[in-house]
């Protein structure tokens, strides 16, 4: 067998589940390694304390002199802890995490030396941004951004450095990262959501955005990986017959989950608990050795960058326990792919989920209210909730036959299908008294607080009302949970402002009551917002017909998709909103194009690469032993031998052609890239890539994988897909 193969697959057999410290009960050490409450009031003076707090719950800005005294306490914190340097954490548009290590220590001249950290040290750093895209805003030459530290997220030690979780943005002001809009957009959810709430209830002073993340990913043994060139440069399988045992049996799914990847998951769990992201939730998914992990729901800044701080941790432990984690959405073919379902809701400063049935009819109304609205705000900006998701790695899993489709739709369950249908033919203009009441008793008092089709969900839906909260399925477990979330927090804001007007509106101008002119909105909005829901199989050719009627989008590559990201529309949405500038806009239009091409460029040059190098060569290898055989036949049989050699001379005619297919397609996807490459708009360029190179991709690996099937194993340098994917 090919050494390098036959070695990764002896060392991936050999491995032993690695043994991990026993931390013991989880409640004692949750948060340990976070600046959070519990340590604020423990370290900082009253003052300081009273600062940090109305910056986190009002926004207000912390004076020089109290960020002074909160930095000096956060380094006694966090040398009491032996942490030595301190970094500004940030997560910028290249889909990771940042940092930037400084050590405390200074000196002070003769001699000698003091650990320092200072309030201008917290508050903001200037990190080396050159290298971070910025789509044109800030000449790179330049290198002037800085990091301004985001007190909504605490601080928390990794490892001996103390992370401070902040916003990456441009001197000019433009935001270089994902935070800063994500935060905007959760602030124009907050005053709007507040704003409409006061509706139902006058006290209420906030609306918090939550999230639940649920992180799917794959688990390959790290010698195995390594032996793959396309899995460590592109993040996935480029070639690779499927094998004759895929994931039909679900048995990995059910099975219990193999003993080397609980002990990764123990220790990713522990360390979670350390810096406080709470994991809850662990199993094995539908692929074999894919699985998933999920917390608690948070606040959504949090919670996103929990989960940014999540992929990283978990690539750290993966490779103590000697694994690799592929976070790419379609790291197979023939077996699923990974999302992260964005599990979303509302919830007021008294504790309301405004996304929750409740217990009387106003409380159900609020709900129906926020539902509606929720429904509407993706109905009018499907588009560009598609486009939020939209990325080179994830198009190979949108609409692929196991995912969502690039349609957005969404699943409301059959109990609430029949609410909205009865809220549709509520009177126009006032309501009678009987009205009224039969309103409150037969349907939003009937509203029951469980909501049966919890149970009885269409895994098919991008978008999917789950009982209490809205669950955005389509984005890809790559992603940065806070494109989305920026998308969606900021149309629901849009709609509700909207809503908001409306109503006042109609009890200004026709003398209606609240709850006469909330039932009157609701049902236009009802009535104009029923092409996005769908409760049917999304992953059938049917739902694309019909989603083609509606009018509803259907952009399948990610050029494509993006597009809308720059329309006249979503410049006035965010900048109505103050989310992001058309500067900002458009300059993050242009990244993500070059990150598209770069991915697709990348793909094209390894798997042209493995295909001249690894693939050509061995079936070469293959066919002389044929040949061989084929002549020693003739030896013995003289002018009788082709009786004896057919089947060996098919195999040997197949192999040449094979390698002639690769040999013209690898020539031809290259003239495709260099073509591709000249082009200097980024979006004809992307197109190309997509259009003209990206084809390559799958008719090369054809070739490949029939090679792979005709070629003596023992050659065949390449760790297979059974290997891959059932060593554990
Ligand atoms: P699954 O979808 O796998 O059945 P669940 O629906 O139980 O899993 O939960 C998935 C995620 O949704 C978890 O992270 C959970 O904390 C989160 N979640 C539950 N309730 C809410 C809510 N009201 N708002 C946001 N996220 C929530
Ligand atoms: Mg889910």
């Amino acid at each position: 067998m090919s050494k390098f193969r036959f070695n990764a697959i002896q060392t991936a057999q050999k491995r032993k589940p690695l043994e991990i410290e026993d931390f013991g009960k989880r409640s004692d050490f949750f948060g340990k390694n976070v600046f959070n409450d519990r340590a604020m009031m423990q370290y900082l003076s009253k003052e300081a304390y009273l600062g940090v707090r109305s910056a986190i719950d009002g926004g207000k800005k912390i004076d020089r002199k109290i960020a002074n005294q909160i930095a000096a306490s956060m380094k006694e914190w966090a040398i009491s802890k032996n942490v030595t340097h301190y970094t500004h954490w940030f997560q910028p548009l290249t889909g990771a995490t940042a940092e930037k290590h400084d050590a405390f220590f200074e000196t002070i001249g003769q001699g000698m030396a003091i650990e320092r950290f200072e309030g201008s040290q917290l508050v903001q750093q200037e990190p080396d941004a050159s290298s971070f895209p910025s789509g044109g805003i800030r000449n790179t030459f330049e290198a002037r951004g800085y990091t301004a530290w985001d007190p909504t997220s605490p601080a928390f030690i990794f490892g001996t450095t103390l992370c401070i979780p902040t916003i990456f943005v441009a001197y000019t002001g433009e935001a270089l990262d994902y935070k800063t809009p994500l935060l905007r957009a959760l602030n124009a959810v907050d005053t709007a959501a507040t704003s409409v709430c006061k509706y139902f209830d006058k006290n209420v002073k906030k609306v918090q955005s939550s999230l639940g993340w649920e992180q799917e990913f794959f688990l390959i043994d790290k010698a195995l990986a390594m032996s793959r060139p396309d899995i460590i440069l592109s993040g996935r399988t480029l070639l690779g017959h499927s094998p004759a045992k895929g994931q039909q049996l679900d048995d990995h799914y059910f099975g219990s989950i193999p003993s080397r990847a609980i002990n990764f998951m123990r220790e990713l769990e522990n360390e979670c608990m350390l810096v406080g992201i709470p994991v809850k939730t662990r199993h094995n998914e539908v692929a074999p050795n894919q699985f998933e992990i999920a917390p608690i729901y948070e606040e959504c800044n949090l919670a996103v960058d929990h989960n940014s701080l999540l992929m990283d941790i978990m690539g750290r432990v993966a490779s103590k326990h000697n694994f690799k984690v592929l976070f790419h959405e379609k790291p197979f073919s023939g077996v699923n792919g990974s999302g992260k379902h964005n599990n979303w809701s509302l919830t007021t400063d008294s504790g309301v989920n405004l996304l929750g049935p409740g217990k009387t009819p106003m409380s159900n109304l609020q709900f129906l209210t926020f539902f509606i609205n929720t429904i509407k705000a993706v109905l009018n900006y499907e588009e560009l909730l598609r486009a939020s998701i939209a990325s080179a790695s994830n198009e190979y899993r949108l609409g692929a036959n196991e995912a969502p489709p690039a349609i957005m739709s969404i699943f409301i369950g059959e109990q609430l299908t029949k609410v909205l249908l009865d809220l549709e033919s509520v009177t126009d203009g006032k309501l009678s008294p009987e009205e009224k009441t039969d309103l409150k008793l037969n349907v939003v008092g009937k509203i029951p607080d469980v909501l049966l089709d919890n149970t009885d969900r269409n895994r098919t839906s991008p978008f999917a009302f789950t009982g209490n909260k809205f669950e955005f399925r389509a984005v890809g477990s790559s992603a940065n949970c806070a494109n989305p979330m920026t998308v969606l927090n900021t149309i629901v804001a849009k709609q509700l402002n909207e809503f908001k007007i409306e109503v006042d509106a109609l009890i200004e101008s026709k003398g209606l009551k609240k709850d006469e002119a909330i039932f009157n909105i609701l049902r236009e909005y009802i009535k104009s917002s029923k092409n996005v829901l769908f409760e049917g199989n999304g992953y059938g050719i049917d739902w694309e017909k019909e989603a083609k009627k509606r009018k509803l989008s259907n952009n399948k590559t990610t050029p494509e998709a993006l597009k809308v990201k720059t329309s006249k529309k979503t410049i006035d949405l965010f900048s109505e909103l103050n989310v992001l500038s058309k500067v900002e806009v458009e300059a993050r239009y242009d990244i993500e194009l070059e990150e598209y091409t770069k991915h697709i460029q990348i793909e094209s040059r390894v798997l042209g690469d493995v295909a001249g190098n690894h693939v050509v060569p061995t079936a070469v290898r293959y066919q002389n032993m044929l040949i061989e055989n084929v002549k020693g036949l003739k030896d013995i049989f003289g002018k009788d031998f082709e009786e004896h050699a057919r089947e060996q001379m098919r195999l040997i005619k197949k192999i040449s052609s094979h390698i002639e297919s690769i040999h013209s397609k690898v020539d031809a996807m290259i003239s495709e890239r260099k073509k591709a490459n000249k082009l200097k708009d980024k979006e004809k360029k992307a197109t190309a890539y997509c259009n003209k190179v990206k084809p390559y991709l799958e008719e090369i690996r054809y070739h490949c994988d029939k090679l792979e099937i005709m070629v003596d194993d023992e050659l065949w340098p390449l760790t297979k897909y059974r290997e891959l994917l059932f060593t554990r």
